[in-house]
């Protein structure tokens, strides 16, 4: 199981929702904890969770229909809640359960229909609430979510249960290297290319204007309402474009495991260092390559397939495919030339096939 949080954005019917379902599932925590104090010091016996929930069902929320206006699994799980930390006093471990204070935090649980579109969450009682990061909750094996307010924002977590898929397939197709570089193109070893982040003409066009709406918000006075409504502007576009990005990455990924590979070589980024490279660093935060290293781990060990790792000082791109033969490359030579065999190979596919040959790896999956 694994938990994806992310922020969302409800309408103002449905923030009073949140709220009231906090507020309600706050309540019943708090009744049973006094019901069962009230019958401990009367000397009679503990009234259990089940036991609790029929009882408020039959008596109490006769008075109290708003008790009913909110999601039953939350007050249900609100009340199973109160039930093991009150076993858990007996049990010695923990002390004389507590009350919940009012406070501008608060979460309940929620199991049932619950569906992930692109920008978008559907949730029992609530329906669909939008979230504020595109494309980062997968729509798989949702188990649960817990909807939680932190002041005035609000979260929704989900627990996907990724346990291992099996495929009928078990057959590996060719190894792949994976120069994770920042590449134009990213080529597998057989020569397909897969990825082109900086030719997708959508993005270079919202790029574009998103420079453009930079440009515009310099100008503006600072502290004016115009700047305000400005930098809005601007957040909104810039977050557009890193949605689109990791939307990329994510199919990207995905196209990879799918060919089922025997194993796949990526390198050792030396991230620090590249940091240290202003042009490079500009580059490596439009790619995001560390999450990327993170989903290709994750993905490739549902998959059962290998993931390796050169060491960091292996010169995937100074080494030629075909006689290993070893010349420097400065970043603005696209093809390698090898000055021993003539072998031209484009730059990146070159190193990418030199991953696949590596000898000298650890294995990350
Ligand atoms: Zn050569």
């Amino acid at each position: 199981m694994r938990a994806y949080k992310s922020e969302i954005k409800p309408t103002g019917e449905q923030a009073r929702l949140i709220n009231q379902t906090i507020g309600v599932t706050r309540y019943v925590y708090n009744l049973f904890i006094m019901k069962n104090q009230d019958r401990y010091k009367r000397n009679l016996s503990f009234m259990s969770g089940y036991d609790f929930s029929r009882w408020l069902n039959n008596r109490h929320s006769k008075q109290n229909q708003w008790i009913k206006d909110v999601s039953s699994k939350a007050v249900k799980q609100s009340i199973m809640n109160a039930d093991k930390s009150y076993r858990g006093f007996f049990s010695k471990k923990t002390g004389f359960p507590s009350y919940k204070k009012k406070s501008l935090k608060g979460s309940f649980y929620l199991i049932g229909t619950i569906k992930v579109g692109r920008h978008r969450i559907f949730l029992p009682k609530l329906k669909w609430i939008r979230l504020k990061e595109y494309g980062y909750i997968p729509n798989d094996n949702i188990k649960s979510a817990t909807v939680s307010r932190e002041g005035n924002r609000y979260f929704v977590s989900v627990l996907v249960d990724e346990s291992p898929t099996q495929t009928i397939s078990t057959e590996k197709s060719e190894p792949i290297g994976l120069d994770l570089g920042l590449k134009e193109t990213v080529y597998l070893s057989n020569g397909q290319k897969l990825m082109s982040i900086y030719r997708n003409k959508q993005l270079l066009k919202l790029n574009q204007s998103l420079k453009r709406q930079q440009r515009k918000l310099a100008r503006k006075q600072k502290g004016s309402n115009n700047r305000y409504k400005q930098l809005l502007k601007t957040n909104r576009l810039y977050q557009r474009i890193s949605n689109i990005k990791s939307d990329m990455k994510r199919k990207f990924i995905h196209a990879i495991i799918a060919t089922n590979p025997q194993y796949i070589t990526i390198e050792n980024l030396n991230i620090k260092g590249m940091m240290k490279n202003r042009r490079l660093s500009n580059a490596l935060q439009q790619t995001g390559l560390g999450y990327i290293v993170e989903w290709l781990k994750l993905k490739s060990k549902q998959s059962d397939i290998e993931l390796r790792q050169v060491s960091r000082f292996y010169p995937s791109s100074q080494l030629c495919h075909c006689c290993n033969h070893r010349q420097k490359m400065p970043l603005n030579k696209r093809i390698f030339r090898c000055e021993n065999c003539g072998n031209e190979t484009d730059r990146d596919l070159n190193a990418s096939i030199n991953l696949v040959n590596a000898r000298d790896y650890v294995v990350l999956t």
